[in-house]
């Protein structure tokens, strides 16, 4: 398995794709990336778009946004499902490319390559789906329909720790209820957002309908915020990047959809399945070395079971598969890059210096590929840094509390608010938590991590703003209504 899976054929400039056509930038300009599996190797060269490609981009989208919302919806359907079947057709080159390009584990990426397809074919469906309501005038013969319409032209900015699923959660909604999209995908993970590129290019959309850009954030991501015919914002990646867009976007009236960083907390109660919680806690925290926003941050656990789940936690630890994520049984693989390692240690020292214990990990792993040991960190306060700062890397606190009331207040202490966990058996316990838990998500007896495609998916406080994603919520973003009274 190659690190490098160009969407463009083997040595090849990966190429935006704009009106139709696969394009270099209009300056030339390029860009290198560097693959996590492979840094010493040649790095993927990729067209850096600048602001003259992101008009190009917003011409073609405006030129298509008419006969795109025209469309009746069975066709929509019909190409929604052939990108799901371009998708599927391309399983193992794009698995192959997500694990060179971001290091994600093959099983991970593989199983990130079925849910795409799956998302392209339940927003098939939603093309299909009520379009409004009508409703008899309240004083009058009359009636009134309100009508679900596009909003027009989507700027959708993405990340990389999810390189395929999340340009596919948001482009599918967007163009299944009719409007036109400029997808700029993250400069971490462009090939695999250029594979996805390929497979809309496959479905045979009209020309403009999609438009793919990489290049610097910074540039095309603030371009396209700040653009007037771009009607609505869609962006998933840090909240600090996310906060700098709001303010853009919204002095430029735009909808918006934010999606940001996470601090998630698992609380397991005296009555839980100890065995089953400490397995949820390990691939919460640790599956794709922590890089996901749905991560396990912070655990909670009742006095009277603290001390057997920390031991089976620790030892759970000291059996996982780390190393290179091309190997089926890996379970951790790398970071990103050596950068994020770096800053995952120093945040490390900075909670022990803050009165943190390092209970396991606390390391980089010898060896060439930028791996840090699963850490679990112990006595971290909630004002200590780890506590306040999402750490993007396989770290987790471990904490007793004496309550569940305790724990919940721990829990909300933090200005994050994306999903939760809880593990117990006492069902007024599990009512409890879901009514005082500040989160946009929450589980009970499973992992934090994961997302079914047909519900909604977002967070509260600095985790998410805006209307949610997935799932027939996605129409919130995705279509404006218009309110018509029909009297005789
Ligand atoms: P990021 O640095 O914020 O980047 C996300 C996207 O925004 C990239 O395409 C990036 O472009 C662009 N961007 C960065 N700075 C920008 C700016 N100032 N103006 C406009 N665009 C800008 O995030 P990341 O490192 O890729 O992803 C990790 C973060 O995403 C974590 O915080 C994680 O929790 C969060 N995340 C949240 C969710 C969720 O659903 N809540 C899901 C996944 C990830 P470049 O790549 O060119 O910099």
């Amino acid at each position: 398995m190659s690190a490098h899976v160009s969407a463009s054929g083997a040595g090849e400039a990966e190429r935006l794709f704009i009106g139709g056509g696969w394009t270099s930038a209009l300056d030339g300009a390029t860009f290198e990336n560097t693959s996590p599996i492979d840094a010493a190797g040649p790095p993927s060269v990729v067209a850096s778009a600048g602001r003259q490609d992101v008009e190009a981009a917003v011409a073609a989208a405006v030129a298509a946004a008419p006969g795109w919302r025209g469309t009746p919806p069975a066709v929509r359907t019909r190409r929604l499902h052939a990108v799901a079947d371009a998708i599927d057709g391309r399983h193992e080159t794009i698995t192959e490319c997500i694990v060179g390009e971001v290091g994600k584990p093959v099983r991970e990426a593989s199983a990130e390559v079925t849910r795409a397809a799956e998302v392209f074919r339940f927003h098939a469906g939603q093309a299909m789906s009520e379009s409004g309501a009508l409703y008899r005038q309240a004083a009058g013969a009359g009636v009134v329909a309100v009508e679900r319409r596009p909003v027009g032209v989507a700027a959708l900015i993405t990340p990389w720790n999810f390189p395929l699923a999340i340009p596919a959660w948001k482009t599918a909604p967007a163009l299944a209820y009719g409007n036109t999209v400029i997808l700029k995908v993250a400069s971490q993970a462009p090939s695999t957002g250029m594979h996805l590129a390929r497979c809309l290019d496959d479905a045979e959309l009209p020309p403009g309908v999609v438009n793919v850009l990489a290049g610097p954030g910074a540039v095309v991501g603030q371009a396209l915020a700040s653009h007037p015919l771009v009607r609505v914002l869609s962006f998933t990646g840090s909240t600090q990047a996310g906060r700098q867009l709001r303010t853009v976007a919204s002095e430029a009236g735009k909808r918006i959809q934010l999606e940001m960083g996470g601090h998630n907390p698992l609380v397991v109660l005296r009555d839980a399945q100890i065995s089953a919680a400490v397995e949820a806690a390990f691939v919460g925290a640790f599956s794709y070395a922590g890089q996901k926003c749905t991560a396990t941050r912070r655990i909670f656990v009742q006095d009277e079971v603290y001390g057997a789940f920390r031991e089976q936690l620790v030892a759970r630890i000291e059996r996982a598969g780390l190393g290179d994520p091309r190997d089926d049984e890996c379970e951790i693989g790398p970071l990103i890059d050596e950068r994020a390692v770096a800053a995952a240690l120093e945040a490390i020292g900075r909670a022990e210096t803050e009165g943190a214990r390092v209970l396991s990990g606390g390391y980089r792993v010898d060896g060439e590929l930028p791996i840090l040991a699963p850490t679990l960190l112990e006595h971290v306060s909630d004002r200590n840094y780890f506590s306040c700062n999402e750490v993007f890397a396989p770290v987790v606190s471990i904490n007793p509390v004496q309550t569940l009331d305790a724990a919940i207040a721990r829990c909300n202490a933090t200005e994050y608010g994306l999903t939760a966990g809880l593990f117990t058996s006492d069902a007024k316990a599990i009512r409890r938590f879901e009514e005082r838990i500040e989160t946009g998500m929450m589980r009970v007896n499973s992992a934090t991590v994961g997302a079914d495609v047909h519900v909604p998916f977002g967070g509260v406080k600095a985790s998410g703003y805006g209307p949610r994603e997935q799932g027939s919520a996605a129409r919130e973003l995705f279509t404006s209504s218009v309110t018509i009274y029909r009297s005789s």
